[in-house]
């Protein structure tokens, strides 16, 4: 087996910088501990015991709303927040008496809430997190691609509140608050995770080897790479973006190579600060808060990495990351840094209560960070799956096609190596 990587090294956006006491990363910070294949993927790089979970204060999330952080709680305190009017929660009780959807077209998420919940929900509650996740547009997103489980709830259930009951009944620890599973990362970051990833592979690992194209040659596939050189194999995982991928099989497969050149990607900046305890007013006793579309801000969300996670800013300090651009708001890639620190400056720093400038500051620009599984994508999927079928050698991961978090990435990546282990017994 080779790895062909274009970059100098690998891991794509995941990428932890470890310097001045400070530990930062370019993009995720953690996966959710729920998902059983990754967790054993940590335990067969022998990392187990370097896995870190965020604190027990990270269950605590905040939306900016109304120029205040509101804490999300459940019910029945959710139904005396402020963070929405009484009209608008109101309507959210309504949830049980809406009828099923039946339309075999595909839906929004924005679409589905307002449906389900309310307009008023939709747009403080569920667009803000579908920023959070996907840095994406609810209402060009499609539920059942970007959140299935809760696409299938309706349609097994009726309705989310009868979802949440008949869940409750197996589980009566399920939480409409948010996904199952605690955050977690490792002790030194992400990065310890693809570095050690990368160690394992040893010199099976080509770093600067861009693939150009590939062709099906004699019983195989034709790996073309930029400089010239080609390889002959069995078996191609295409692991890069779906643009990417595009390049790869236009020559052989110029329909599929249109779909993913289809598949549309959010720009995302991450912008890392750190002040000193003292700097900063508010307790930041939580996980950080989202900000809505509705609240004019052009910042997307802010967490707070140093009450998340240990070993991430030295005692006496404070790390934030805060988000900007996304699928709403691309022209953010045209602000240098300068001014990007200017626009923390304006918006958040009042929100918190920070007082002078930063000891540290660290931005990671993605210029196309993201897919977004738009309400096209089951075309992409069927374009990707037909492949699979015609060309048993081809096989697709990443986070392009059912998923874009690090889980669906691991559950994609071991789907692909049992197809190769079914095909060559
Ligand atoms: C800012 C940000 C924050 C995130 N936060 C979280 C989080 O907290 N939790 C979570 O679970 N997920 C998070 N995600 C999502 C998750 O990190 C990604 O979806 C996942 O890491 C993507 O992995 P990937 O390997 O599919 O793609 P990528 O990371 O995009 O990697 C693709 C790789 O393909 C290589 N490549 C491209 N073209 C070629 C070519 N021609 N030849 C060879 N190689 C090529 C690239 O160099 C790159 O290394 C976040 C993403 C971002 C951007």
């Amino acid at each position: 087996m080779t790895v062909l990587e274009a970059d100098t090294r690998l891991g794509g956006t995941a990428r932890t910088d470890t310097a001045d006491g400070f530990t930062t990363e370019w993009g995720p910070n953690g996966f959710l501990d729920k998902e059983p294949l990754t967790l054993q993927w940590a335990d067969d790089l022998g990392l187990h015991d370097r896995l870190s979970r965020a604190n027990e204060n990270a269950a605590r999330r905040f939306i900016y709303a109304h120029g205040r952080l509101n804490e999300l709680k459940g019910p029945p305190a959710f139904l005396f927040s402020p963070l929405m009017s009484a009209a608008g929660r109101l309507r959210l009780l309504c949830e049980p008496f809406i009828p099923q959807r039946t339309s075999p077209e595909p839906e929004s998420i924005w679409n589905f809430a307002a449906r389900r919940i309310g307009r008023e929900a939709a747009d403080v509650m569920v667009a803000s997190m579908v920023s959070g996740v996907y840095a994406g547009d609810a209402k060009q997103l499609s539920l059942q691609h970007c959140f299935p489980r809760m696409y299938q709830l309706e349609r097994d259930h009726g309705g989310l509140y009868r979802a949440l009951r008949a869940i409750k009944k197996q589980d009566p620890t399920a939480s409409p608050m948010g996904p199952k599973g605690t955050l977690t990362t490792f002790i030194g970051g992400m990065g310890e995770l693809i570095e050690t990833a990368g160690q394992a592979l040893g010199d099976r690992v080509r770093l600067g080897a861009s693939v150009k194209r590939v062709t099906p040659a004699d019983g195989g596939h034709t790996v073309e790479l930029d400089g010239g050189e080609s390889m002959q194999t069995e078996h191609v995982i295409f692991a890069a973006p779906a643009f990417a991928v595009a390049g790869m099989i236009e020559a052989a497969e110029a329909q599929t190579a249109a779909r993913l050149r289809s598949v549309p990607y959010a720009s995302i900046s991450v912008v890392c600060l750190a002040f000193e305890r003292s700097q900063v007013k508010h307790d930041l006793n939580g996980f950080g808060f989202l900000i809505p579309r509705t609240e004019g801000l052009r910042g997307l969300g802010c967490l707070w990495t140093s009450s998340l996670f240990n070993h991430r800013a030295s005692d006496g300090k404070v790390l934030l990351r805060i988000m900007y651009g996304g699928a709403t708001d691309p022209g953010i890639q045209d602000l240098d840094d300068d001014a990007l620190t200017a626009l923390v400056a304006k918006e958040i720093y009042p929100i918190l209560g920070i007082s002078g400038a930063p000891t540290m500051c660290r931005i990671y620009r993605h210029g196309r960070g993201i897919p977004q599984y738009s309400l096209q994508h089951q075309q992409v999927l069927d374009a990707v799956d037909a492949l699979e079928a015609r060309q048993p050698g081809l096989h697709f991961a990443g986070n392009a096609y059912r998923g874009v978090s690090l889980n669906d990435c691991v559950v994609s990546a071991r789907r692909v190596l049992g197809r190769i282990k079914a095909a060559t017994g």
